[in-house]
């Protein structure tokens, strides 16, 4: 898969790239990139990138004939183009499985107030947001996205470490422990270490059940949990006055 970011700060974007997993995937041949400076195809001596908004109000808009060229120099109109925007839809894990089955995918990531809409009416296919908060950068914002939808593409982590993530089957992960078994007086649970396979998963499942009760009531409400799944959480009584919002019957 390649990754196109049109950025006017590219170093922002370099670090990531060169580091750890991605860095491995992209010499595997797994991820490609482009970086595109917008600030080279601005066209007048001082490389104006940006400018005061018609209507007036605080801030500055990117102007739309440099972002243009930019586009048309990676052939955007043929490819899914996204622009990350605090008014977008936000990002989930089902919009990222989605974006890694793509093939090349082009990435506008905006500065000051924004980018001029008719950048977005012409080129752009989906806006993306990262969460219900406003950043300085679309840099940052678009390696969120990057980070979440490389690491789905076929060959870059393995199988067994995506299929037991949060949010797959609508439930957050459950508790990890490494060695110590003992540390600053606190045991690694004493299933954890009885090696009983069945045992483990029934524990690391209902944890997955608590969490989720705990943090994100929300995700049970709207998602499908496995059956296993399903017959443990009604096993579980919900208690609006318990201070987790649950207590477990057994
Ligand atoms: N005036 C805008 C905020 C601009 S922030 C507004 O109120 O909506 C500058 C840039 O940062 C944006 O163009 C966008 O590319 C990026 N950005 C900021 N918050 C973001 C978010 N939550 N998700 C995705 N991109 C974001």
């Amino acid at each position: 898969m390649k990754f196109t970011v049109l950025s006017l700060f590219p170093e922002i974007l370099e670090g990531f790239f060169n580091s750890s997993i991605m860095s491995r995937a992209v010499k595997n041949k797994l991820i490609e990139y482009n970086f595109v400076n917008i600030r080279d195809y601005a066209f007048d001596k001082h490389k104006t990138c940006d400018d005061a908004p018609y209507g007036g109000g605080a801030g500055m808009v990117m102007k739309a004939e440099p972002l243009a060229q930019a586009l048309e120099s990676v052939n955007a109109s043929k490819l899914r183009t996204i622009y990350m925007s605090p008014s977008g839809k936000t990002l989930n894990q089902e919009l990222s499985l989605e974006l890694s089955k793509e093939e090349e995918i082009v990435i506008i990531c905006g500065r000051y107030e924004g980018i001029d809409q008719r950048i977005i009416d012409l080129y752009v296919d989906d806006e993306i947001s990262i969460g219900d908060y406003v950043i300085s950068s679309g840099e940052i914002a678009s390696l969120v996205l990057i980070d979440s939808v490389y690491r789905l593409c076929d060959g870059v982590i393995t199988r067994e470490s995506l299929e037991e993530e949060s949010f797959q089957n609508s439930l957050l992960e459950y508790p990890h422990y490494t060695r110590p078994e003992v540390f600053k007086g606190l045991n690694v649970p004493a299933v954890l270490l009885s090696g009983h396979h069945a045992k483990i998963v029934n524990w690391r499942l209902k944890k997955q059940l608590e969490k989720t009760i705990a943090n994100r009531p929300d995700l049970l409400k709207n998602g499908k949990l496995t059956g296993k799944a399903e017959k443990l959480l009604n096993e579980m009584v919900i208690q609006e006055e318990s201070p987790n919002g649950y207590n477990k019957i057994d």
